[in-house]
Protein backbone atom coordinates (compact mmCIF):
# COMPACT_ATOMS: atom_id res chain seq x y z
CA UNK A 1 0.00 0.00 0.00
CA UNK A 2 1.71 3.53 -1.10
CA UNK A 3 2.21 6.01 1.93
CA UNK A 4 2.00 9.30 1.16
CA UNK A 5 3.64 12.01 3.44
CA UNK A 6 0.44 14.72 4.23
CA UNK A 7 2.11 17.95 3.74
CA UNK A 8 4.48 19.50 5.25
CA UNK A 9 3.52 17.13 8.96
CA UNK A 10 5.91 14.59 10.14
CA UNK A 11 3.03 12.00 9.01
CA UNK A 12 3.45 9.39 6.77
CA UNK A 13 0.03 7.75 6.18
CA UNK A 14 -1.49 5.37 3.40
CA UNK A 15 -3.36 6.41 0.53
CA UNK A 16 -6.46 4.72 1.66
CA UNK A 17 -7.68 6.33 5.00
CA UNK A 18 -9.95 4.35 7.29
CA UNK A 19 -13.02 6.54 7.60
CA UNK A 20 -14.86 4.62 10.91
CA UNK A 21 -18.06 6.98 10.94
CA UNK A 22 -20.57 4.05 9.10
CA UNK A 23 -19.20 1.21 11.92
CA UNK A 24 -20.37 3.61 14.96
CA UNK A 25 -23.98 4.24 16.13
CA UNK A 26 -24.60 6.92 13.87
CA UNK A 27 -24.86 4.48 11.30
CA UNK A 28 -24.38 1.11 11.03
CA UNK A 29 -24.00 0.81 14.68
CA UNK A 30 -21.57 -2.43 15.13
CA UNK A 31 -20.38 -3.74 18.01
CA UNK A 32 -16.60 -2.72 18.81
CA UNK A 33 -15.41 -6.33 18.11
CA UNK A 34 -16.78 -6.72 14.49
CA UNK A 35 -15.86 -3.29 14.20
CA UNK A 36 -12.66 -3.67 15.36
CA UNK A 37 -12.05 -6.97 13.31
CA UNK A 38 -12.79 -5.08 10.07
CA UNK A 39 -10.25 -2.53 11.20
CA UNK A 40 -7.99 -4.72 11.94
CA UNK A 41 -8.04 -6.79 8.52
CA UNK A 42 -7.49 -2.71 7.14
CA UNK A 43 -4.26 -2.33 8.97
CA UNK A 44 -3.27 -6.08 8.19
CA UNK A 45 -3.18 -4.94 4.61
CA UNK A 46 -1.26 -1.90 4.94
CA UNK A 47 -3.62 0.93 5.85
CA UNK A 48 -2.29 2.92 8.75
CA UNK A 49 -4.90 5.98 8.43
CA UNK A 50 -7.81 6.02 11.16
CA UNK A 51 -10.26 8.56 10.85
CA UNK A 52 -12.86 9.27 13.35
CA UNK A 53 -14.50 11.77 16.04
CA UNK A 54 -15.57 12.31 18.97
CA UNK A 55 -19.03 12.25 17.69
CA UNK A 56 -19.07 9.18 15.72
CA UNK A 57 -18.73 6.81 18.90
CA UNK A 58 -15.90 4.40 17.45
CA UNK A 59 -12.94 4.86 19.73
CA UNK A 60 -13.44 1.34 21.22
CA UNK A 61 -13.76 -0.20 17.91
CA UNK A 62 -9.74 1.14 17.04
CA UNK A 63 -8.92 0.54 20.65
CA UNK A 64 -9.51 -2.81 19.89
CA UNK A 65 -8.25 -3.30 16.45
CA UNK A 66 -4.69 -1.73 17.29
CA UNK A 67 -4.78 -4.02 20.41
CA UNK A 68 -1.09 -5.56 20.19
CA UNK A 69 -0.62 -4.57 16.85
CA UNK A 70 2.69 -2.69 17.60
CA UNK A 71 3.70 -0.62 14.64
CA UNK A 72 2.84 2.93 14.12
CA UNK A 73 -1.09 4.27 12.89
CA UNK A 74 -1.87 7.90 12.64
CA UNK A 75 -5.37 8.03 14.13
CA UNK A 76 -7.40 11.65 13.10
CA UNK A 77 -9.83 12.26 15.21
CA UNK A 78 -12.41 15.75 15.32
CA UNK A 79 -14.56 17.58 18.12
CA UNK A 80 -17.24 20.44 17.99
CA UNK A 81 -14.81 21.71 21.24
CA UNK A 82 -15.14 25.79 21.22
CA UNK A 83 -13.08 26.32 24.39
CA UNK A 84 -10.23 25.70 25.68
CA UNK A 85 -11.30 24.18 28.40
CA UNK A 86 -13.68 21.89 26.06
CA UNK A 87 -10.78 20.85 23.63
CA UNK A 88 -8.84 19.77 26.42
CA UNK A 89 -11.43 17.05 28.15
CA UNK A 90 -12.01 15.95 23.85
CA UNK A 91 -8.19 15.38 23.71
CA UNK A 92 -7.80 13.46 27.30
CA UNK A 93 -10.91 11.54 26.08
CA UNK A 94 -9.71 10.36 22.94
CA UNK A 95 -6.27 9.73 24.57
CA UNK A 96 -7.42 7.71 27.40
CA UNK A 97 -10.41 5.64 24.83
CA UNK A 98 -8.27 5.03 22.21
CA UNK A 99 -5.19 4.01 24.04
CA UNK A 100 -2.44 6.14 22.81
CA UNK A 101 0.18 8.46 23.87
CA UNK A 102 -0.20 10.68 20.96
CA UNK A 103 -2.92 11.27 18.46
CA UNK A 104 -2.18 12.00 14.77
CA UNK A 105 -4.25 15.09 14.21
CA UNK A 106 -6.99 16.55 15.77
CA UNK A 107 -9.33 18.48 13.85
CA UNK A 108 -11.86 21.28 14.79
CA UNK A 109 -14.77 19.66 13.24
CA UNK A 110 -16.40 22.33 11.76
CA UNK A 111 -18.64 20.77 8.57
CA UNK A 112 -20.59 23.89 7.40
CA UNK A 113 -19.14 26.59 9.45
CA UNK A 114 -17.24 29.21 7.85
CA UNK A 115 -14.03 30.96 8.00
CA UNK A 116 -15.22 32.35 11.46
CA UNK A 117 -14.86 29.39 13.14
CA UNK A 118 -11.26 30.47 13.81
CA UNK A 119 -12.78 33.33 15.71
CA UNK A 120 -15.28 31.66 17.59
CA UNK A 121 -13.25 28.38 18.14
CA UNK A 122 -10.21 30.33 18.85
CA UNK A 123 -10.02 29.06 22.53
CA UNK A 124 -10.17 25.17 21.04
CA UNK A 125 -7.43 25.83 18.31
CA UNK A 126 -5.27 27.71 21.05
CA UNK A 127 -5.59 24.30 22.71
CA UNK A 128 -4.67 22.31 20.07
CA UNK A 129 -1.71 24.57 19.68
CA UNK A 130 -0.51 23.66 23.02
CA UNK A 131 -1.10 19.77 23.00
CA UNK A 132 0.49 19.49 19.97
CA UNK A 133 3.96 22.03 21.76
CA UNK A 134 3.29 19.31 24.57
CA UNK A 135 4.25 16.37 22.11
CA UNK A 136 0.70 14.71 22.49
CA UNK A 137 -0.81 15.84 19.04
CA UNK A 138 1.32 15.69 15.87
CA UNK A 139 -0.84 17.56 13.81
CA UNK A 140 -3.45 20.34 14.21
CA UNK A 141 -6.79 20.27 11.52
CA UNK A 142 -9.97 21.75 10.69
CA UNK A 143 -12.77 19.55 8.81
CA UNK A 144 -15.04 21.21 6.89
CA UNK A 145 -17.53 21.20 3.68
CA UNK A 146 -16.85 24.93 3.21
CA UNK A 147 -14.89 26.53 0.43
CA UNK A 148 -14.14 29.64 2.17
CA UNK A 149 -13.26 27.68 5.43
CA UNK A 150 -10.05 25.71 3.27
CA UNK A 151 -8.95 28.91 2.01
CA UNK A 152 -8.99 30.47 5.24
CA UNK A 153 -7.13 27.40 6.70
CA UNK A 154 -4.56 27.01 3.92
CA UNK A 155 -3.29 30.82 5.31
CA UNK A 156 -3.12 29.64 8.87
CA UNK A 157 0.37 28.78 10.45
CA UNK A 158 -1.72 26.65 13.14
CA UNK A 159 -3.30 24.60 10.47
CA UNK A 160 -1.60 21.46 9.24
CA UNK A 161 -4.16 19.39 7.81
CA UNK A 162 -6.75 19.91 6.13
CA UNK A 163 -9.81 17.78 5.73
CA UNK A 164 -12.09 19.09 2.99
CA UNK A 165 -15.62 17.41 1.43
CA UNK A 166 -14.74 16.57 -2.14
CA UNK A 167 -16.64 14.41 -4.66
CA UNK A 168 -17.03 14.31 -8.46
CA UNK A 169 -20.40 15.65 -8.43
CA UNK A 170 -19.43 18.28 -5.68
CA UNK A 171 -22.57 16.80 -3.35
CA UNK A 172 -22.23 17.94 0.06
CA UNK A 173 -20.02 21.01 -1.40
CA UNK A 174 -21.02 23.92 0.55
CA UNK A 175 -20.17 27.70 -0.40
CA UNK A 176 -18.63 27.09 -3.67
CA UNK A 177 -18.81 24.66 -6.79
CA UNK A 178 -16.67 21.85 -7.17
CA UNK A 179 -13.81 23.21 -8.69
CA UNK A 180 -13.80 26.08 -6.84
CA UNK A 181 -13.00 23.88 -3.67
CA UNK A 182 -10.55 21.81 -5.94
CA UNK A 183 -8.72 25.29 -6.23
CA UNK A 184 -8.73 25.72 -3.16
CA UNK A 185 -7.59 22.50 -2.04
CA UNK A 186 -4.52 23.00 -4.18
CA UNK A 187 -3.73 26.32 -3.07
CA UNK A 188 -3.57 24.86 0.66
CA UNK A 189 -1.05 22.33 -1.22
CA UNK A 190 1.13 24.53 -2.56
CA UNK A 191 0.96 26.40 1.18
CA UNK A 192 2.55 23.45 2.92
CA UNK A 193 -1.00 21.68 4.63
CA UNK A 194 -1.56 18.29 4.37
CA UNK A 195 -4.99 17.02 2.66
CA UNK A 196 -6.80 14.20 2.66
CA UNK A 197 -10.40 14.08 1.27
CA UNK A 198 -13.71 13.42 2.79
CA UNK A 199 -16.85 12.18 1.20
CA UNK A 200 -15.54 10.78 -1.37
CA UNK A 201 -18.54 8.67 -2.86
CA UNK A 202 -20.75 11.31 -1.33
CA UNK A 203 -21.97 8.82 1.49
CA UNK A 204 -22.82 6.46 -0.97
CA UNK A 205 -24.18 7.94 -3.29
CA UNK A 206 -21.34 7.51 -5.92
CA UNK A 207 -21.14 3.95 -4.99
CA UNK A 208 -22.33 3.18 -8.78
CA UNK A 209 -19.16 4.93 -10.15
CA UNK A 210 -16.53 3.71 -7.57
CA UNK A 211 -13.53 3.59 -10.27
CA UNK A 212 -14.30 7.20 -11.32
CA UNK A 213 -15.64 8.91 -8.19
CA UNK A 214 -12.01 7.70 -6.68
CA UNK A 215 -9.87 8.59 -9.58
CA UNK A 216 -11.37 12.07 -9.65
CA UNK A 217 -10.48 13.34 -6.48
CA UNK A 218 -6.92 11.10 -6.34
CA UNK A 219 -6.41 12.89 -9.78
CA UNK A 220 -7.12 16.48 -7.91
CA UNK A 221 -3.85 18.37 -7.65
CA UNK A 222 -2.53 18.57 -3.86
CA UNK A 223 -4.89 15.35 -2.92
CA UNK A 224 -3.26 11.92 -2.48
CA UNK A 225 -5.29 10.29 -0.09
CA UNK A 226 -8.83 9.62 0.44
CA UNK A 227 -10.89 8.54 3.55
CA UNK A 228 -13.41 5.99 2.62
CA UNK A 229 -15.68 4.64 5.29
CA UNK A 230 -16.15 0.95 5.50
CA UNK A 231 -17.62 -1.68 7.41
CA UNK A 232 -16.95 -5.36 6.03
CA UNK A 233 -13.47 -6.89 4.95
CA UNK A 234 -14.42 -7.06 1.38
CA UNK A 235 -15.13 -3.32 1.12
CA UNK A 236 -11.70 -3.10 2.27
CA UNK A 237 -10.19 -5.45 -0.77
CA UNK A 238 -11.83 -3.52 -3.14
CA UNK A 239 -11.23 0.26 -2.36
CA UNK A 240 -7.76 -1.45 -2.47
CA UNK A 241 -8.22 -2.81 -5.92
CA UNK A 242 -9.63 0.30 -6.84
CA UNK A 243 -6.28 2.25 -5.82
CA UNK A 244 -4.28 0.35 -7.50
CA UNK A 245 -6.23 1.20 -10.58
CA UNK A 246 -8.43 -2.41 -11.01
CA UNK A 247 -11.44 -2.16 -12.58
CA UNK A 248 -13.61 -3.91 -9.65
CA UNK A 249 -16.76 -4.19 -11.99
CA UNK A 250 -20.05 -6.18 -11.27
CA UNK A 251 -18.44 -9.51 -12.78
CA UNK A 252 -15.52 -9.26 -10.53
CA UNK A 253 -15.23 -11.66 -7.94
CA UNK A 254 -14.57 -9.18 -5.62
CA UNK A 255 -17.22 -6.83 -6.51
CA UNK A 256 -19.18 -5.50 -3.05
CA UNK A 257 -22.96 -4.90 -4.24
CA UNK A 258 -24.25 -1.60 -3.81
CA UNK A 259 -26.10 -1.55 -0.18
CA UNK A 260 -28.36 1.85 -0.93
CA UNK A 261 -29.13 3.59 2.16
CA UNK A 262 -31.94 5.95 2.65
CA UNK A 263 -32.93 8.52 5.44
CA UNK A 264 -36.36 8.30 6.37
CA UNK A 265 -38.49 10.66 8.96
CA UNK A 266 -40.80 8.60 10.90
CA UNK A 267 -44.67 9.74 11.98
CA UNK A 268 -43.58 10.33 15.11
CA UNK A 269 -41.96 13.68 13.94
CA UNK A 270 -42.60 16.28 15.98
CA UNK A 271 -40.83 19.43 13.88
CA UNK A 272 -39.31 20.53 16.64
CA UNK A 273 -36.62 21.41 13.86
CA UNK A 274 -33.54 19.91 15.76
CA UNK A 275 -32.16 17.94 12.78
CA UNK A 276 -32.37 21.11 10.54
CA UNK A 277 -29.66 22.75 12.87
CA UNK A 278 -27.85 19.50 13.19
CA UNK A 279 -27.61 19.01 9.12
CA UNK A 280 -24.00 19.83 7.49
CA UNK A 281 -25.92 20.42 4.71
CA UNK A 282 -28.79 21.92 4.39
CA UNK A 283 -30.79 18.70 3.65
CA UNK A 284 -33.60 19.08 6.05
CA UNK A 285 -36.67 21.42 5.86
CA UNK A 286 -39.76 21.78 7.63
CA UNK A 287 -43.15 21.15 5.95
CA UNK A 288 -46.90 21.47 7.51
CA UNK A 289 -44.95 20.85 10.92
CA UNK A 290 -42.53 17.90 10.00
CA UNK A 291 -39.39 17.25 9.22
CA UNK A 292 -38.52 16.27 4.82
CA UNK A 293 -35.41 15.46 3.83
CA UNK A 294 -33.68 16.29 -0.29
CA UNK A 295 -32.14 13.25 -1.17
CA UNK A 296 -30.48 15.09 -3.44
CA UNK A 297 -28.91 16.83 -0.52
CA UNK A 298 -28.66 14.80 2.02
CA UNK A 299 -24.80 13.03 2.07
CA UNK A 300 -25.76 10.34 4.48
CA UNK A 301 -23.61 11.49 7.05
CA UNK A 302 -26.42 10.34 10.12
CA UNK A 303 -25.39 13.71 11.99
CA UNK A 304 -29.04 14.34 12.49
CA UNK A 305 -29.99 10.82 13.96
CA UNK A 306 -28.71 11.49 17.68
CA UNK A 307 -30.36 14.86 18.45
CA UNK A 308 -33.84 13.60 17.29
CA UNK A 309 -35.91 13.54 20.71
CA UNK A 310 -38.08 11.61 19.25
CA UNK A 311 -36.14 8.78 17.55
CA UNK A 312 -37.87 9.60 14.14
CA UNK A 313 -34.68 9.49 11.51
CA UNK A 314 -33.65 6.27 10.26
CA UNK A 315 -30.98 5.46 7.68
CA UNK A 316 -32.66 2.20 6.10
S1 LIG B 1 -35.47 16.30 15.34
FE1 LIG B 1 -36.93 14.62 15.09
S2 LIG B 1 -38.86 15.43 15.87
FE2 LIG B 1 -37.52 17.19 15.54
S3 LIG B 1 -38.04 17.89 13.44
FE3 LIG B 1 -36.30 16.47 13.26
S4 LIG B 1 -37.22 14.47 12.88
FE4 LIG B 1 -38.85 15.80 13.65
S1 LIG C 1 -30.22 14.91 6.44
FE1 LIG C 1 -29.08 13.87 8.08
S2 LIG C 1 -27.91 12.27 7.03
FE2 LIG C 1 -28.61 13.75 5.45
S3 LIG C 1 -26.90 15.23 5.24
FE3 LIG C 1 -28.34 16.07 6.77
S4 LIG C 1 -27.53 15.35 8.75
FE4 LIG C 1 -26.55 14.09 7.15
Amino acid sequence: MRKVPLGNTSLIVSQLCFGALPMGPLQRDMSPADGARVIRYALEQGVNFIDTAQVYGTYEHIRLAKEGWGREITIATKSYAETYHEMEKAIEEALTALDVDVLGIVHLHAARVGPELFDLRSGALRCLVDYKKRGLIKAVGVATHTVATVRAAALRDEIDVIFPLINVRGQGIRGGSRDEMAAAIAEAHSRGKGLYAMKVYAGGNLLHDRREALGYVLGLAGMEVAAIGMVDEREVDMNLRLLKGEDVDEQSPHYVPIASKKLMISRFCKGCGSCLEACPNGALSLENGKAQVDGELCILCGYCNPVCPEFAIRMV
